[in-house]
């Protein structure tokens, strides 16, 4: 593989790939805009190409119980080739264009270390 720079996606914290990869709908190497929301979700399965389905827990406070109950949302995010991932990893995603018609996130790397 040609080690081609990384663009700069525009989130300075977050630390490119160490591979590099051709895909034009790469974040890093390719055309893709990330733009919008930035997210924190936990990889539970990988059976599409390219593409992971990601869940997030968050808590909602329920004001009759003053209490919170947890919710989870899951999300379809495009995996470019240069980022390897697996089940149950935490990853963070970027918002990007529709790339399909559930897919309109991007995984920019892994969470955890330089976060
Ligand atoms: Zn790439």
């Amino acid at each position: 593989m040609s080690s081609k720079p990384a663009r700069n996606v525009g989130i300075p914290w977050i630390r490119p790939p160490a591979k590099s990869c051709e895909d034009p709908r790469c974040p890093w190497h390719g055309e893709l805009p990330v733009r919008g929301r930035l997210l924190r979700a936990t990889v539970v399965r990988l059976r599409a190409t390219r593409m992971a389905v990601l869940e997030r827990v968050y808590y909602h406070y329920r004001s009759k119980y003053m209490r919170y109950e947890r919710r989870r949302s899951r999300i379809h995010a495009y995996v470019p080739p240069c980022i390897d991932v697996k089940e149950g990893d935490s990853v963070i995603v970027g918002e990007a264009r529709p790339l399909a018609k559930s897919v309109a996130f991007v995984v920019l790397g892994k969470s955890g270390g330089a976060s």
